[in-house]
């Protein structure tokens, strides 16, 4: 069976065998596709690392407030000091830059920003959605001297691919 298997090796192009690697034994597929599988399996946990961070939106833990029929992500101490009714609950948070001065912007369980920008006070409520993570500020380009498993290169590969980011070795 190994030998076997040692022969579909030989004969797959690397990219085949990329694809195909949960099928192979440890003894068939050898060193040299062993560190190169490693590299794909740290390549596949920061992918996944990536799509956690790249949602637009996410599930947290919230306070509603009955008296003030409001949701804050943490205990309002103002709520609280008057005896306002607390309860926890589930909702989703979601990320939002103002298209006019570029802050960021987070709401809680509706679907988009009801107030102004607190920092530019715009009275349009003009946000565009966007993830929660800030993104690398500063690229390094593509082929660079960093090596391809670096992680600013693989952020900007998901950049300019983001179906790459799809992409499970199965
Ligand atoms: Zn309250
Ligand atoms: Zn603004």
């Amino acid at each position: 069976m190994a030998a076997a298997f040692a022969n579909v090796v030989k004969a797959l192009p690397e990219a085949a065998v990329e694809s195909r690697y949960m099928e192979l034994s440890e003894d068939a597929a050898g060193e040299a596709v062993l560190s190169m599988l490693e590299g794909l399996e740290a390549r596949d946990a920061l992918v996944q690392q990536l799509e956690s961070v790249t949602h637009l939106k996410a599930s947290v833990t919230a306070w509603h407030c009955a008296a003030c029929n409001r949701l804050t992500e943490f205990l309002n101490k103002d709520c609280k000091a008057e005896g306002h009714t607390m309860t926890k609950t589930s909702t989703l948070k979601r990320f939002w830059t103002c298209d006019h001065c570029n802050a960021r912007v987070t709401t809680l369980g509706v679907r988009f920003p009801a107030n102004r920008c607190s920092r530019c006070n715009n009275p349009s409520l003009e946000f565009t959605a966007c993830s929660m993570y800030r993104g690398p500020k500063n690229l390094k380009p593509a082929g660079g001297t960093t090596g391809l498993a670096c992680k600013e290169n693989l952020f900007a590969t998901l950049e300019q691919h983001p179906e790459m980011g799809k992409r499970t070795f199965r």
